[in-house]
């Protein structure tokens, strides 16, 4: 059994529950521990009681452990990519990419440790100075979802510890195995007891426990929208920092003076890579009528032309999708698309391979209009919809005709529509002639609207969240 990690401690739990590798149902990874209420709070408190140590550990200490976790991501990043790729089902070289982000995201916040200054300013009245400074929040929960086993919590973890944060990770159901790798790693590289702590569960269960302990001092989540908005209804009365990164229903505006070839390649990455299950695909395809036909016509070939299999076979381009729930959820989206009208142009149906897995041929249906239950609802799958338009202005009406607002992207060879788009998306991030999903890992990270909720993660904008501004008045005459 892997163990949770408590207070330095590694604890076994009464219940074990498997990590089902979904490229193939009968390769069970291991068995993870299932933390509870108690298992919950015992983290908190081992958590609150480092929490005054680790406020007060100087930079330096705080740069070394992220460096040396840093390090030993790197070195372990075919081994923690090909886990994931097993646990989560992207192939292999998205799998080795994401530790490997995971790595220089530990790098990153390493430097940012030394870089956690502050401003002196002089006051408006005589010989008085002020000083603003940044100070930690105090115990965070940070809680992940499935589609980024590594790098999420790699995205949290690091800023959290990088200012002075004790942490609590709850990961994901389907994905424990990644966290816990992260959780060895962070032990082998000395992190004192109970500043870093994981808690396999249920969200049910050991979120909702963290949610309740007033100790808890911010909650970072990626996940649904359901559960952001139940997260900031429980913390809101606590005076508890909420940051929420959840859905998306991501536009990809294609206009006739676009490069077809490369507007098709951006459409087929940003849709379908990572199994579709991106937060930033591209879930709707919005293409003016001059190109419309000959687009749709080569971007199916190239979706029909992508090869489906297990993560770690090197022929496979797709993998599985997570599990039985979101492939069946995949599959009514698909079904009430094309009851509803839509033209199946690619995909649709199971892909069988040589095991047992969840494998959903890429799928890309037509002759959608904005207001079809596929343009309105977050499917996360390898499924994505067309919508045709007049012209720009059109365009840019429907991209931005969603509660969502995470993501947008545009392909044009015109300057004037990609400079309009740039300002007018609501969204927060904007891609020209580029997928919509596939960020830097040094720059901020987040949404508007539904999307999003609270300071940005990711890059120095992550200091937002994990630390409180100190304004003091010093007299000095
Ligand atoms: P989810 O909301 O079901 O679960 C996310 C996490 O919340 C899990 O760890 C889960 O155990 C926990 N949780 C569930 N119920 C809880 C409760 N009552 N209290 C506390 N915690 C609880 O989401 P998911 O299915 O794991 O992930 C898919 C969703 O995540 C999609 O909607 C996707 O768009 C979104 N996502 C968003 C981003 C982003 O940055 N915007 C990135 C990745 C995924």
């Amino acid at each position: 059994m892997k163990p949770l990690l408590i207070g330095g401690q590694w604890i076994e739990t009464a219940q074990a529950v498997p990590n089902v590798n979904p490229s193939d149902t009968k390769d069970i990874i291991d068995h993870y521990a299932q933390g509870g209420r108690a298992e919950a709070q015992a983290a908190v408190r081992a958590a609150a009681d480092a929490a005054p140590g680790w406020a007060h550990s100087t930079p330096q200490e705080r740069h070394d452990l992220l460096a040396r976790v840093a390090a030993d991501l790197m070195a372990r990043a075919e081994e923690i990519g090909t886990l994931l790729s097993r646990e989560e089902g992207k192939i292999r070289a998205e799998g080795i990419a994401e530790a490997t982000r995971a790595a220089r995201i530990f790098d990153f916040f390493a430097g940012e440790a030394l870089r956690a200054g502050g401003e002196l300013l002089p006051s408006v009245r005589p010989d008085i100075e002020v000083a603003i400074t940044h100070e930690p929040v105090g115990p965070v929960a940070l809680i992940t979802p499935w589609n980024f086993p590594i790098a999420i919590p790699a995205w949290k973890t690091a800023p959290a510890l990088a200012f002075g944060n004790p942490v609590i990770l709850k990961p994901a159901e389907l994905v424990p195995g990644c966290a816990w790798v992260l959780a060895e790693v962070l032990q082998n590289a000395g992190c004192p007891p109970g500043v870093f702590n994981l808690v396999m569960g249920e969200g049910s269960v050991v979120g909702a426990a963290l949610l309740a302990a007033p100790e808890v001092k911010a909650v970072s989540f990626t996940g649904s929208v359901p559960t952001g908005q139940r997260i900031a209804a429980a913390s809101v009365p606590m005076n508890r920092k909420v940051q929420l990164e959840m859905g998306g229903k991501n536009p990809l505006v294609v206009l006739d003076d676009a490069d077809l070839e490369r507007a098709t390649d951006v459409a087929l990455d940003g849709a379908f890579f990572s199994t579709g299950q991106r937060c930033t695909a591209s879930s709707r395809i919005i293409v003016t009528e001059g190109i419309h036909g000959r687009f749709v016509e080569l971007l199916a070939e190239k979706v029909r032309g992508l090869k489906v299999g297990p993560a770690l076979d090197p022929a496979s381009q797709i993998g599985p999708v997570v599990d039985r729930t979101q492939l069946d959820q995949d599959l009514r989206y698909i079904d009430i698309a094309r009851r509803e009208g839509g033209n199946l142009r690619a995909g649709g149906n199971m892909v069988r391979c040589a095991t047992p897995g969840y494998f959903l041929a890429p799928t890309l249906i037509s002759d959608t209009d904005p207001a079809m239950t596929i343009n309105r609802e977050e499917v996360f799958g390898p499924v994505a919809s067309v919508i045709r338009v007049r012209d720009y202005e059109e365009a840019l009406h429907v991209a931005n005709d969603t509660p969502f607002g995470l993501s947008a992207g545009i392909c044009t060879t015109s300057l004037k529509h990609a400079q309009h788009f740039r300002r007018h998306a609501q969204a927060g991030m904007v891609f020209v002639n580029l997928p919509t999903a596939g960020v830097d890992y040094h720059v901020p990270f987040g949404g508007t609207k539904g999307s999003s909720f609270g300071p940005r993660e990711q890059g120095a904008h992550a200091r937002a969240f994990y630390t409180q501004v100190k304004t003091s008045y010093v007299f000095g005459g």
